[in-house]
């Protein structure tokens, strides 16, 4: 609800933040529709309309049919004019995509890069990102800023990566990784930041556990729309349970992490590293991928069965291999009612949105968060 008639900056401040949410969320809506909906006078609302159409936030998109009187104007959000970007960071590769307020991937770019913890390598970096940004049709756009997603735990402050066994890096400042980047940065756990991603565009979540089943297995817990952390920033490190006492070596240096059953080079492995053909020789019932798959998904149902039975709540399937689990997420639902206790029908289990850059897109999406709070 919308309060009226007062001077006051903060209200005037809460009412336009209220109304640009509205239309955002709306997708297309009318004057009309926002003072039925929000309860407050049309000369208030046409008042804010104005500034936000003045600042490029919302135009007038036609007209909506008639059902009377006069047809009212269509009133939508300007998703592209503001942009962020999304740098991720891996063992092997750089990621980097330019996201409107709408989550939507606008530009993407993949490269080989071999991580390294030098200046000469965040210099370079630096340079691809700004080519990257320079070189597209958006490079006139106001970019926000830019958000970093890296496998590897980062301080509640933001300012360290407290380590990352994949990067091989440890109590590293952040500001090092990005001297030579001229825009605003934000740090971001990769899984934390895909799982942002998967929570954007859904209404009806609010508690989410996303497991990232990428090279290492991660994941990320929502609660209430907000990342878990933890008291050590450790939170949804689910490639670290141990479901096989002695089992396999985990990178870790433990044994029988689940990360060495459901990491995607364990799939990956048996078709040179190219997960892609895993599929195709799968999918084309290859005998050695069949037995590899039944495997995998034998461990993989214990990880979300045991997710499911901690936190019972929704649970996605993202990373490499999420991308790839439309086919083949019946199959997964199967093997998971076997260890059922409650549930027969496993509707808790989706696939990730995402099946691009889920991690850069939800890195680029704190800086669009921290913008939009403050419209
Ligand atoms: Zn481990």
């Amino acid at each position: 609800m919308l309060y009226e008639k007062t001077t006051n900056i903060e209200v005037r401040k809460y009412n336009r933040n209220t109304i640009y949410r509205f239309i955002y969320n709306s997708k297309k809506t009318s004057k009309q529709e926002i003072a039925k909906n929000l309860g407050v006078s049309l000369p208030t609302i046409a008042q804010h309309l104005k500034t936000l159409s003045e600042e490029g936030l919302i135009s007038e998109d036609g007209e909506f049919k008639s059902t009377g009187g006069r047809k009212a104007k269509a009133i939508v959000c300007v998703k592209d004019s503001r942009i962020s970007a999304g740098l991720d960071i891996t063992q092997n590769h750089i990621s980097i995509v330019l996201v409107d307020l709408g989550g939507n991937i606008l530009k993407n770019i993949r490269i080989e890069k071999h991580f390294e913890n030098s200046d000469e390598y965040y210099k370079n970096v630096a340079g691809i990102l700004c080519e990257f940004i320079e070189n597209s049709e958006f490079r006139n756009s106001k970019i926000l800023g830019v958000g970093i997603s890296i496998p590897g735990i980062i301080s509640s402050d933001k300012k360290e990566i407290i380590d990352s066994h994949v990067l091989h890096i440890k109590n590293t400042r952040c500001e090092e990784l990005i001297k030579h980047i001229p825009y605003e940065c934000i740090f971001c756990n990769d899984a934390n930041a895909a799982g942002k991603a998967e929570l954007w565009n859904e209404d009806s979540e609010k508690n989410i556990i996303y497991l990232s089943l990428s090279n290492s297995v991660g994941g990320s817990i929502y609660y209430n729309e907000k990342m878990y952390l933890g008291d050590n920033e450790r939170a949804g490190e689910f490639g670290h349970m141990v479901i096989m006492p002695n089992g396999k070596q985990c990178y870790c240096g433990q044994k029988g992490c689940v990360d060495a059953y459901c990491s995607a080079k364990v799939l990956s492995d048996s078709t040179k590293g190219k997960l892609s053909e895993f599929f195709t020789l799968l999918n084309n019932s290859n005998k050695e991928q069949v037995e590899i798959w039944k495997d995998y998904i034998n461990k993989l149902a214990i990880v979300i069965n045991n997710l499911r039975m901690a936190f019972d709540c929704n649970i996605i399937l993202g990373g490499y291999v999420g991308a790839y689990l439309d086919e083949h997420i019946d199959e997964v639902k199967n093997s998971i009612s076997k260890y059922n206790t409650f549930e027969i029908d496993i509707k808790y289990l989706r696939v990730c949105h995402y099946k691009l850059e889920s991690s850069a897109v939800g890195a680029a999406l704190l800086h669009i968060e921290d913008f939009i709070k403050q419209i």
